[in-house]
């Protein structure tokens, strides 16, 4: 599944950057997700949640970031936020605001960063 092999990938690089600084305790962790990726939010919430059981991350506040398609149109030229098209739920169609054309180049969208993680230090480090 989708979400899982992500939500698995995000629990580990926060974990790990936690225990490179001391972390005693994860406060919040917030997380770029691009609409191209199609993950969906509910259930990699839900994911993360159930894999932060028993770690530093338990008690952490963990916020989701949507990020809007931006494009370059191969035919016009124009750049910035692109026109999509989510009705069907499997499939985002990515349109020119512009001109129409699907002949895009993809700048933004397809994140799937931890973008900020807050931690509290032990006093011995302070
Ligand atoms: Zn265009």
């Amino acid at each position: 599944m989708h979400e899982l092999s992500m939500a698995e990938a995000i629990v580990n690089t926060v974990l790990d950057v936690a225990k490179k600084n001391n972390a005693t305790e994860i406060m919040e962790v917030t997380i770029e997700i691009g609409q191209l990726t199609m993950l969906n939010h509910e259930q990699l919430k839900f994911l993360l949640d159930v894999l932060s059981e028993d770690t530093l991350l338990e008690k952490s506040e963990i916020i989701i970031e949507d990020v809007p398609v931006e494009i370059k149109c191969k035919n016009c030229e124009f750049t910035g936020l692109a026109n999509t098209d989510n009705s069907d739920h499997y499939l985002i169609i990515v349109l020119c605001p512009q001109c129409g054309k699907k002949d895009l180049e993809i700048l933004k969208g397809r994140e799937c960063n931890v973008k900020t993680i807050k931690i509290e230090k032990s006093d011995e480090d302070a």
